[in-house]
């Protein structure tokens, strides 16, 4: 099989892997237990929480691991508009393209009285600055935007973003899920999540990195883990493979990066002009091809090729049948969201695989075409 889903989740790094087995197999005591044993996890831990607070390259602010980025994301903007309940500020601003654990908090906050804009994009997947500008004044609370769009790959401006949301007396939140390993995250905003899942580490573990003072209301309560602002006993398994896995990420970042713009030449050209790509080439993470070709049915050339893994945009866009949100927002009609299918790659993707998964969509695409004719 050859793996093309990067965005929806990542290999697990062998290095990972490694360092989480003893954690495990016989060191698997509490980390909140005051044993010995369960104090060497509660270190493990701390280390795991430096390498992740370093590869986000933040300072001035607190590290908590939590079950995911969806949590994380939920803490950060519920908790912030809890915090803020006795204030005058009662406005959430987002973009049209952000994940769906953003747009549907948003959505449940509106339920709960909060006023909601959300910002269009251009056909480029990125926001005008001046949109936003327009939108900015003492009501806003909150500004979510994300750093690196799933699906497109596309990079939104997020230091303009928190320069301007501050300036406003606004909070920023980014979500730099996609982001994480592959691009620097900008400072500025004030609360950012990240997900180890799509950096070669284990699955059900995440992070919310919070500028001081600025964390927002605990959102899980119980034995008060964490500093205090997220219940829960931790897994020491799976923050240890989140740090691992950041560790690894940043050390190799310029490798990785030349090797994802290495992969993407090869991919372009092997699809060649048949095929447009989805959103703004320059202002992109280039492990993310989104691309469309006329008449072509995307959820059929993921049933036609059964030995190449890709999808039609995020994993939940992809079961539910409905076309992307994200792609309609770039304006692309019924018609083409469907034609459009996601090829992302990364570290451990080779050139001959890559030529050879883009020679047999080329394939099925002209065999559709010639079905269809
Ligand atoms: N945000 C973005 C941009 C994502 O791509 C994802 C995962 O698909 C998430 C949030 C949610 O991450 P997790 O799987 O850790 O809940």
């Amino acid at each position: 099989m050859i793996y093309l889903d990067y965005q929806a989740t990542t290999p697990v790094a062998p290095e990972v892997t490694r360092a989480m087995e003893p954690w495990i197999e016989e060191r698997f005591a509490n980390p909140h237990s005051p044993s010995r044993a369960g104090r060497e996890a509660a270190a493990a831990i701390e280390i795991a929480r430096k390498h992740v607070t370093s590869a986000m390259g933040l300072k001035g602010g607190s590290l908590a691991f939590t079950g995911s980025a969806t949590e994380a994301i939920n803490w950060a903007l519920k908790g912030t508009v809890e915090k803020a309940r006795s204030g005058t500020r009662n406005r959430v601003i987002t973009l049209a393209t952000e994940h769906a654990a953003v747009l549907d908090t948003c959505e449940w906050l509106a339920e709960q009285g909060i006023d909601l804009t959300i910002l269009p994009v251009g056909s480029d997947g990125r926001l005008d600055l001046d949109d936003l500008a327009r939108e900015l004044d003492k009501r806003v609370l909150l500004v979510a935007v994300m750093l690196v769009n799933n699906e497109i790959g596309v990079t939104q401006p997020v230091s303009e973003i928190a320069r301007m949301t501050h300036e406003c007396g606004a909070l920023m939140f980014c979500d730099a899920v996609q982001a994480l390993g592959h691009v620097e995250i900008c400072t500025g905003p004030d609360l950012v999540a990240v997900s180890a899942h799509k950096i070669h580490g284990p699955k059900g573990v995440g992070a919310l990195w919070m500028k001081k003072g600025k964390e927002p209301a605990p959102f899980i309560h119980g034995g008060g883990q964490e500093m205090g602002v997220r219940s829960g006993t931790l897994s020491p398994e799976l923050c240890v493979g989140f740090g691992a896995a950041a560790k690894l990420a940043e050390e190799r970042i310029h490798r990785d990066y030349d090797h994802v713009e290495k992969l993407w030449s090869v991919a372009v050209k092997a699809l060649g002009p048949d095929w447009t790509i989805n959103g703004s080439v320059r202002h992109r993470y280039h492990g993310n091809l989104n691309i469309r070709r006329k008449g072509v049915d995307g959820a059929r050339l993921i049933a036609d090729l059964r030995d190449v893994a890709f999808s039609l945009g995020s994993a939940c866009a992809s079961g539910s049948g409905r076309p992307s949100h994200v792609l309609r927002a770039l304006g692309l009609d019924y018609r083409d969201a469907r034609s459009s299918v996601r090829l992302g790659f990364g570290r451990y993707t080779t050139q001959q695989e890559l030529m050879e998964a883009c020679k047999r969509l080329v394939e099925a695409a002209r065999t559709q075409e010639k079905l269809d004719a």
